[in-house]
């Protein structure tokens, strides 16, 4: 790994699509480089057991999922890099990615930056993250099977989604909301306001969250009279929406306006041998072994890519 090496692919960011895609392509006989953050592994990192990622029946913390990914990516020889990319340059032939004023070259790049979820920015937020909060109710729901109460916090398809996936497992939800009306699509509208496990506190905020080693409650600010209230709850679902990583391409690719890498036939960028997978063009599944499965297929891409321009 050294300033200007040419690479057969190099793939940016090491959740499950970037590992994935990193295992393929590298098995595939392609010379990988996985340049996966300071921060490497993504989301998964960050939960604690993972239960529906195929092939753990008593699943399998998420860190170790992802150490598993990275040794198997390895074990195929791809190189991975700790460190965040920090530019690229997709006009020029190979394309050229940036480390700080290290330059590294490749023939085809597989994007796979991932999305971050919005956080409140509460100091407690940070401190029980993995412990009662979560930012994904379909990964962490069903810990929580039986609960009393488990609260979600935002007004779009994925609060929507949540709260109702939510009711599925506990014997109530909460929802909070910081308008009087709901972003989410009709439809999920419909099913909220008709479930009846389900209350809605509007125009409030949650202003911190309670708990010294778990979750407890929340302390809930109404916007408009300025009380304050406490909900007691087991976990706090986050669903005030994702945020992709991708300012180092804007200006290099197609992105949409919340920022998304725009791609057609699941993982083409608007520059021929650039591919994105995960969550960074995926807004709607965000599952691991959906951006897994888009990871797969790009790697698949970029091996084609590769020998069509290795055969020229
Ligand atoms: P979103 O549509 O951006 O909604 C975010 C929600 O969080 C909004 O209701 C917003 O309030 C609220 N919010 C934002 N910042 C907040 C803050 N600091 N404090 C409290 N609340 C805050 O995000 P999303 O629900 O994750 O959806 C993202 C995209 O994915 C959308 O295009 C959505 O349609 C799509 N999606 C689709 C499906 C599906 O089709 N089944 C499922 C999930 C997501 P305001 O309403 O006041 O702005």
């Amino acid at each position: 790994m050294g300033s200007g090496e040419l690479y057969d692919v190099v793939i940016l960011g090491s959740g499950p699509a970037g590992c994935t895609a990193a295992i393929y392509a590298a098995r595939a006989g392609l010379r990988t480089l996985v340049i996966g953050g300071v921060a490497p592994g993504g989301q998964l990192m960050k939960t604690t057991i993972v239960e529906n990622f195929p092939g753990f029946s008593e699943g399998i913390r998420g860190p170790d999922l992802m150490m598993e990914m990275m040794e198997q990516a390895k074990r195929f020889g791809a190189e991975i890099l700790h460190e965040d990319a920090t530019g690229v340059d997709f006009a020029s032939r190979p394309f050229k990615i940036f480390v700080r004023n290290v330059e590294y070259r490749a023939l085809s790049v597989i994007v796979a930056t991932g999305a971050y979820p919005r956080p409140l920015g509460l100091e407690s937020e940070q401190r029980l993250m993995g412990r009662g909060v979560s930012t994904c109710a379909t990964c962490d729901a069903p810990l929580y099977r039986g609960a009393k109460n488990l609260v979600v916090v935002g007004g779009g398809d994925s609060a929507a989604e949540y709260a109702l996936f939510c009711a599925k497992v506990a014997e109530h939800v909460t929802l909070i909301h910081r308008r009087d009306r709901l972003r989410a699509s009709k439809i999920l509208q419909d099913r909220l306001l008709s479930e009846p496990k389900i209350t809605i506190i509007w125009n409030s905020v949650v202003e911190d969250i309670i708990g010294e080693d778990r979750v407890r409650g929340v302390l809930v600010r109404n916007l408009l009279s300025g009380e304050l209230i406490k909900v007691e709850c087991d976990a706090v679902f986050i669903a005030i929406g994702h945020k992709p990583m991708t300012e180092i391409f804007r200006g290099w690719l197609e992105l949409d306006e919340e920022g998304y890498v725009i791609t057609r036939d699941l993982v083409k960028t608007s520059v021929e041998g650039v591919f994105a997978a995960g969550e960074v063009m995926d807004k709607r599944y965000r599952q691991a072994i959906t951006s897994a499965g888009f990871g797969c297929i790009a790697a698949l891409e970029a091996i084609r890519y590769v020998e069509s321009i290795k055969g020229r």
